[in-house]
């Protein structure tokens, strides 16, 4: 659905980088194999999110909101990751003031959809 960068401080966390960068995928097409690991917090939009990792090694690999039923999957997870390419950058009001953004692609200063 949309390959994004997340600015929210949620992410910043999370990703232990100054963004978060993901592709959106409907969870209904997608199939979970294996038992990640997972936390819930409170997002920048005030939702609850949930974040799986790999309970091995730390990896992050996918979050989803309790709105909703969508799911960003981290990009370094792809078996290819070099086919990436931003589509957009969100929540740029919590980007660090360092962060390069492109001006090649939108920036929303919130999450366009209201979520994290
Ligand atoms: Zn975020």
């Amino acid at each position: 659905m949309a390959m994004l960068n997340c600015h929210c401080s949620d992410c910043q966390l999370s990703s232990g980088a100054p963004f978060a960068s993901g592709f959106i995928v409907a969870v209904a097409a997608t199939q979970v194999t294996g038992v990640p690991s997972s936390y819930t917090v409170t997002a920048a939009s005030g939702g609850k999110t949930t974040r799986s990792f790999c309970g091995t090694c730390g990896t992050p690999l996918f979050a989803h909101g309790e709105t909703f039923p969508v799911m960003s999957i981290r990009f370094p997870t792809l078996d290819d990751p070099t086919s990436f390419k931003p589509m957009l950058d969100i929540w740029t009001s919590r980007a660090q003031p360092w962060t390069c953004l492109s001006p090649a692609i939108p920036q929303h200063e919130r999450s366009p959809s209201g979520g994290a």
